[in-house]
């Protein structure tokens, strides 16, 4: 993705009050991110960890969603719902966000598997294993950050449109 200023990105939220806009914290290494290398930008608060960010550019437009960590049961390994990563290097959470508008308002949700500090796009970046011979590893990759990218725009269009 192309590279957004802090207050592009603050002003991007759709489902949060003025105040949490405002109070909104960035993550630590916003300065030194590699925006080159990220389908979507997803950060966990350091002073409430059970909050979780995700923004990205959607239709042309810039959308911003805050994430509540739900303490669901996941059966079996859970595998993230946006880079559907088998390998599982890291953590897997079940966050829920609130729609956007009246819908959010009235406590509608919708809720998604996803890495634990989001690391997703650094996951689709991996070379995937030689599945059989012959396999192309550069093009299974530039699928997955392909698919990477839908999930993570359905998920961010869902909130945004409300329901
Ligand atoms: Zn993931």
């Amino acid at each position: 993705m192309r590279s957004f200023t802090e207050k592009q990105i603050r002003t991007s939220f759709v489902n949060s009050t003025l105040r949490e806009r405002k109070e909104l914290v960035l993550p630590p290494d916003f300065a030194e991110l590699d925006w080159a290398n990220l389908d979507y930008l997803g950060w966990r608060d350091h002073k409430i960890p059970s909050l979780g960010y995700v923004f990205a550019e959607v239709d042309d437009e810039l959308v911003g969603a805050v994430l509540r960590r739900s303490d669901g049961v996941t059966r079996g390994r859970p595998q993230c719902n946006w880079c559907e990563d088998v390998t599982l290097p890291n953590d897997v959470v079940f966050f829920s966000a609130k729609r956007a508008g009246q819908a959010g308002r009235n406590g509608n949700t919708i809720g998604t598997l996803v890495c634990a500090g989001f690391e997703c796009s650094a996951n689709v970046r991996v070379l995937p294993p030689i599945a059989y011979e012959g396999f192309d590893r550069e093009a299974a990759r530039v699928q997955r950050i392909e698919a990477l990218r839908l999930n993570v725009y359905a998920f961010v269009r869902a909130v945004r449109l409300g329901g």
